[in-house]
Order: C-alpha cells, then structure tokens, then sequence
C-alpha cells in the first residue's frame, strides 16, 4: 500500500487538476500512459511513490503504471492523461515475434555464446569471466579486453555495463557491438588498437541475467531482478536503488511489489555485490552503464537535486564531448528527478571513476530494426571515454599515480594536452592534484624519451618540441636525454 498517496491527495488535491483513470478489472497488466500539464511537486510525486518513470520532461511524464497494484485501485492521478502503449506485455510479445536470424535483441544464451566464442577466438586480447552468480543461479559475465589481459598491467581502466534493468534490451547490444569492434579491428584500425594496447577495458554486458531472460521468455515488462522477496507474493529488487550511496534517501521504494523497490539493505542482492567487488578491484578511472531509454548522458549526483559534485566541471566536459557522437543531451542526473541508491553515485563517491549513465533511445525496446543505427550513435561515444579514461581520468582524483608512472608516450601527451586544458577550469584543490599528477607525467614522458628502448618516437618529440605551452616538460625532456647520454 502506497500510504503516502493517499496523504498527498489529502494535501495538495485542492490545487491540482485530477482525472480520474484507472478502475480494474483491465485486461492489460500494464501500461505507458504519459502525464502533461504537471506541476513541480507533481512530477515529484511520481518519483516518490514507487512508479517507474522512464521519462521526465519540463512537465510531464512518461509512466509504466501497473493496473495489479491494488493501492491505484480508484486512485486519481494527476495531470492529463494519455495512453502510448496500452499493453505493455503485448508490446515486449510482438518485438519477440518480430525477430528474424540476422535481426535479433541478444538472449542470455545467444550472449553467452558469443562471448565465449570470442574469448576463443581472440585469446590474446579476450578474457572471459564470471564475477557472480545471479539470484537464480546464472553467470553475470565479464570480458576483458586488452593487450595480456589475463594480467593486471597498470593501464587506464574502464568498465562498461549494460542489462541492468531487465527489459532494457537495447541496453547490452552497445556494449556487445563495443566489444565485436574492438576485437575485429585489432590490428587492423590504429586507433582502436592502440586502446586494447593501452588500456584495460572491461565489459559487463548482462548485469541482471535474471531479468531479461523473464522478460523475454515470458513476454513480461519486467524492470528488476527476480528475487523472491519473504513475506510477500512480489519478486524483485531494483538494482539501480540497491547500491551503497545513500541507499533509499530518495527515488525509491520500500514496497516489495514497486518497480523501484530498493531492497532489504545496501548491496542485498548479488549482482550489484558483483559490481561493487569488480570496482573494489580495478579502481576504473570511467564508466557507462546503459540503460533505455530518454536519449540523455546522466552524470552524477543522482540522490539530490542541486548538489554539484567535486568533479562537476570534468563531467560536464566529457559528457559533452560523447554527446556529438550520439546527439544526446548531457545533464546531471538529479536534475531529472532524485533518485538515491543507482550505480554512479556509488562507483564515483567510492572509486572517484567519472561514472556516467546513458540512456538509449526514445523507447524501452526498440524495433529489432533500429538496433544497428543506435549502435553505430552510442558505440563512438563509449570509445571516446575510454581513451579519456587515460588522459582526463588520469589528472582527476580518479587518476591512479602508479597508472600516471606507467603510461605509454602518446597517452601520456595527450594526459598532458588534456590536463592542461582542464586545469583552467578546475577548482582550485583540483587544480592543484591536476598539476600534481601532469608534472609525475612529465617525468614519465621525459625518463621514456631518454630510453631508447621505448616507444617514444621521432614524431612524438617533433610534436612536442613545436607544442606551445609545455616549457616544464622539454627541459625535463632536455635534462634526461642529457642524463642518459652520460650514462650510454
Ligand atoms: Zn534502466
């Protein structure tokens, strides 16, 4: 039961406008109905009490409503009214049909195989594994690519994630067409191949396996995970309300049947412990995880409006910049609506990884024959951030120094390019970590131009050399080509 509905109507129904809507017995189960004309405090409702709310405008909104949650039993809702998808169930039943061999949304299967298949085929850049078992039992699949990828080599890191809400299908396809590009232009297009090189690249296609094999298997409409909650007949936690930062301050729901419910605590459900025990891990420096749909690129915070984060400017930065690939429209995720408890939020406040959320499309599932062109948008922007993960990621907090030490001669320029051009814009405690970081580069860049074993190339000091602006780094450059000439 919805009981603070019901005290929102006693409080505020004097100043809004109502139409009465829903009255079971319905045949469908849900439905997309769309809510014009609202107030602030209107939207904010459905936020607070449990709906799901895949889009948000100035003043209106974009609702899954469940005609099954006996607390919208005669209930008003507010605003006008109309309905985008009567049939919810029939809508998911009629993109399955309209599947064909060559035009198909990955199955948990099809996606397994061929990650498998490609773990076999590409070896020496793929490595396969699972980090967890979902709640009923499944592999949550990781793939790694990079240059020995079976090591850890101190490279910028990245992780892309997809799948996590169940019947956002179009949500795994980029990171999987991601993955069969880099893996099939290695070796072959430069700069694809320098990024398998010089970073670890970690893909988590399916994050909620669970999920869309209901969703798909059943025709369902289905948004969270499938665990069996006790003491009631409602199955699901809603994995992006269930991590660790400020867990269930806003946005989500304490019922177990909501389509927003957060869980019984932080972290209680094992897929996102999977991810919480990979970012503990790697410590990436940026991340995507995919979800549908709104066309947006989400940064955080998520859990409060109004909030800026201390990484604000960088965000805003990259956002924008992945935004020319993909036309999206780059915002701070709280100012959509708040909503406490989602991926970036934990991944940035506890790794400092410029974490950001994109969501594809302008519906749930798109037709099958849309999947290639969405692709082909969003696939430039997630290889744009992870060669940022090595140049802007390295001069934020998020920057591990030993990475810094360890970078090959083009990143560490383009680091320094980069680094330049954020620090203007930085706050001042950042301004200074960034310049902290630039000058370990620059070490780096000057102890690899004096070894002549490395891949610092002729190019590379000709384009310094004529680069404005980077006094420090050619007298660094200077002194230890000197140094080394000593010692020959
Ligand atoms: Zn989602």
């Amino acid at each position: 039961m919805k009981k603070s509905l019901y005290r929102y109507y006693f409080s505020v129904s004097v100043f809004s406008v109502f139409i009465i809507l829903f009255s079971l017995p319905v045949s469908a189960e849900k439905s997309l109905v769309r809510f014009d004309n609202l107030t602030q405090d209107q939207i904010a409702f459905f936020h607070e009490n449990g709906f799901d709310v895949p889009k948000t405008g100035r003043d209106y909104v974009e609702v899954v409503v469940d005609y099954s949650d006996e607390s919208l039993n005669g209930s008003k809702l507010p605003g006008k009214s109309s309905v985008i998808i009567p049939d919810l169930d029939e809508y998911v039943s009629n993109i399955l049909s309209s599947q064909t061999r060559e035009r198909a949304y990955f199955s948990f299967e099809t996606m397994t195989a061929r990650l498998q298949e490609w773990s076999e085929q590409y070896s020496e850049i793929a490595s396969l594994s699972s980090i967890g078992k979902s709640c009923e039992g499944r592999d949550i699949w990781a793939l790694k690519i990079s240059d020995n990828p079976k090591v850890d080599e101190k490279e910028p890191s990245a992780l892309i994630v997809g799948g996590t809400h169940a019947r956002e299908w179009i949500s795994v396809e980029v990171p999987m067409e991601s993955i069969k590009r880099l893996l099939e232009s290695y070796g072959k297009d430069e700069k694809l191949t320098s990024l398998v090189n010089d970073r670890e690249i970690w893909f988590v296609p399916m994050l909620n396996p669970d999920g869309l094999v209901f969703s798909q298997t059943k025709s369902k409409y289905w948004r969270k995970n499938r665990r069996k909650i006790d003491s009631s007949s409602a199955y699901g936690v809603d994995l992006n309300r269930n991590y660790g930062y400020k867990w269930g301050e806003s946005g989500a729901s304490t019922s177990p049947s909501a389509d927003t419910y957060m869980g019984t605590a932080p972290f209680s459900e094992p897929e996102t412990c999977a991810i919480k025990a990979l970012t503990a891990r790697e410590h990436f420096q940026a991340s995507i995880s995919f979800h549908s749909y709104s066309e947006l690129i989400l940064y955080p915070y998520s859990y409060a409006k109004n909030i800026s984060c201390p990484d604000n400017t960088t965000f805003v930065k990259l956002s924008g910049e992945m935004a020319k690939f993909n036309s999206y429209t780059p915002q701070n995720s709280a100012d959509l609506y708040p909503a406490a408890g989602e991926s970036d939020d934990f991944i940035y406040s506890e790794h400092k990884t410029l974490a950001f959320t994109f969501e594809l499309a302008t519906t749930f599932i798109p037709a099958v024959t849309q999947i290639e062109n969405i692709c082909n948008q969003n696939v430039p922007a997630v290889f744009h951030l992870i060669e940022k993960a090595g140049t802007y990621a390295l001069t934020t907090p998020s920057g591990d120094i030993d990475i810094c030490r360890n970078l090959d001669s083009k990143t560490a320029f383009q680091a320094l390019c980069d680094g330049k051009e954020l620090s203007e814009s930085l706050p001042f405690e950042l301004k200074y970590l960034c310049q902290e970081r630039m000058s370990v580069i620059e070490d780096r860049l000057a102890s690899l131009s004096a070894d002549s074993s490395s891949d610092f190339s002729e190019s590379l000091q000709a384009v310094i050399s004529e680069s404005a602006g980077f006094e420090s780094l050619k007298k660094k450059i200077s002194d230890s080509r000197k140094f080394a000439s000593l010692h020959r």
